[in-house]
């Protein structure tokens, strides 16, 4: 596939390429600016929306008891900039704004060089937890000088993640001790690491720790009560950062500096306050979970790792941090567990979500996780820079005169006449709106 994406970072300007004002189009103009710009083939325009359709015979062996689908809208991100490359990213989302925001905040941060991403390693952790472990120190010893033993019989369970180079890579042990508070009894946790390559790796994983139970309960003499994947996937953290000169950064009347310094503090205060925290990364996850349904990941694997990622300080706090480096640039940055896949599960199976990564250039399952990572941090930077300036209302309200026309009952042209009246008028809302709907189609 000739991409474009190289094309319009090295011409320099997505503004003067098919995609400029993507938001403007219709949607078979948009269909048709992806193809100019490189990003689909001829092929794909005359079954683009099939493409996304999920056909009876796929949906009903996904899930039990189908009677349906359940639609949802797909956007594209836009502007995004990351490591040197230009992407639009699939976003699945119910929430007006959250694609606008996400592509204005990319926007910005490309105008400064854009995203830089890392995920140094990739590894799933598999956990067979006992009880019942006498002396568990020196059981933890044993179990460590079986290591050798425990991987083959892993392996032996799932051998083709090795032959595609992947596999156990470490075994741990965690005593966590009883607790009289809660009243629990100690358990004895084996923990296995494995790079689970392109795949989510859940099932691969989860085969891997049942197949050492037997051998666990032999070696250290205790019972084993479940072999299961955790999806606190603390060795598969991804970061985004970007770095941007103040001047970008001046809004309403405000000088750039002063908006960098209050995003700051904005960050500051997501970080101290869990009532803060919790809404700064809904934001975040406003992005982040939205690609992650679009590329067809698990949405609630990624969602409650990277929530209890927040709380490891044995406090709920920011995911995101924003501070002045030493020439004045406010530098953001984002770093979540992020344990997605590009084969696997659903994937392989959906044809939105193979579309989907299609769109994305095919990347690799490290690359994926730096881009859902930089949609997360695009979406949070875009909604602290509206907050400490114009408030979040604002932007809100375009949308929002457009879901109160629609829920009024408003179709096709009506849609925009309406929104644009209620925008007008006082109070915006549905009764207002009903009114301004019933006075539409009484005049024409
Ligand atoms: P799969 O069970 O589909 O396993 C991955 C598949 O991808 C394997 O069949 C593997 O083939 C194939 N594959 C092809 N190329 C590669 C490659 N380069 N690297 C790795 N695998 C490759 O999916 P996962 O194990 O990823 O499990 C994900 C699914 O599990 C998701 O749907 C998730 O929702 C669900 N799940 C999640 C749980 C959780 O999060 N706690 C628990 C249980 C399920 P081969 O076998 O030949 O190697």
């Amino acid at each position: 596939m000739d991409y474009k994406f190289n094309n319009l970072h090295n011409g320099g300007n997505i503004m003067t390429s098919p995609l400029d004002k993507f938001y403007k189009k219709s949607i078979n103009e948009r269909i048709e600016s992806l193809m100019s710009a490189g990003f689909i083939e001829h092929e794909h325009i005359s079954n683009f929306k099939q493409s996304f359709s999920l056909p009876e015979g796929v949906s009903n062996h996904m899930v039990e008891n189908v009677v349906g689908t359940y639609q949802l809208p797909l956007g594209l991100g836009m502007n995004f900039l990351i490591n040197s490359k230009d992407y639009l990213v699939p976003m699945a989302t119910e929430e007006p704004s959250v694609i606008a925001a996400a592509s204005f905040g990319a926007k910005t941060v490309r105008a400064g060089g854009g995203f830089t991403t890392t995920q140094e390693k990739r590894w799933m952790i598999g956990q067979v937890i006992l009880k019942n472990v006498e002396d568990p120190e020196a059981m933890k010893e044993k179990v460590l000088a079986h290591y050798d033993d425990l991987v083959e019989r892993a392996h032996a369970a799932h051998p083709s993640i090795v032959k595609r180079g992947g596999g156990v890579k470490d075994i741990d042990v965690r005593i966590i001790e009883s607790n009289p508070e809660e009243h629990t009894p100690e358990f004895f946790v084996v923990h296995l690491y494995v790079d689970t390559k392109e795949a989510m790796g859940a099932n691969i994983v989860n085969t891997m720790a049942e197949a050492i139970k037997d051998a666990l309960e032999i070696i250290t003499g205790g019972t084993a009560l479940m072999g299961i994947l955790s999806n606190y996937a603390t060795e598969a953290l991804v970061t985004a950062s970007f770095r941007l000169d103040p001047s970008l950064l001046s809004r309403s009347g405000l000088e750039g500096t002063e908006v960098r310094d209050r995003i700051v503090e904005a960050s500051q205060i997501a970080s101290v306050d869990p009532y803060r925290a919790v809404t700064h990364n809904k934001g975040i996850m406003n992005g982040v979970e939205a690609a992650v349904l679009a590329t067809g990941n698990d949405t609630r694997a990624t969602s409650a790792g990277i929530h209890a990622y927040a709380s490891q300080s044995g406090q709920y706090r920011s995911l995101s941090k924003y501070y002045v480096d030493e020439h004045g640039y406010l530098v953001g940055t984002l770093t979540i567990p992020l344990a997605i896949g590009t084969v696997g599960g659903s994937i392989s199976i959906h044809p939105g979500a193979q579309f989907t990564q299609h769109i994305l250039g095919d990347p690799d399952a490290k690359t994926l996780a730096g881009i859902v990572c930089a949609v997360g941090l695009a979406q949070n930077f875009s909604a602290l820079r509206a907050l400490v300036t114009d408030g979040i209302q604002r932007g809100h309200m375009a949308l929002q005169a457009k879901s109160l026309a629609m829920t009024a009952g408003a179709v096709g042209v009506e849609i925009d006449v309406i929104s644009r009246k209620l925008r007008r008028s006082q109070p915006m809302n549905l009764t207002q709106a009903e009114a301004l709907l019933e006075e539409y189609r009484n005049q024409s």
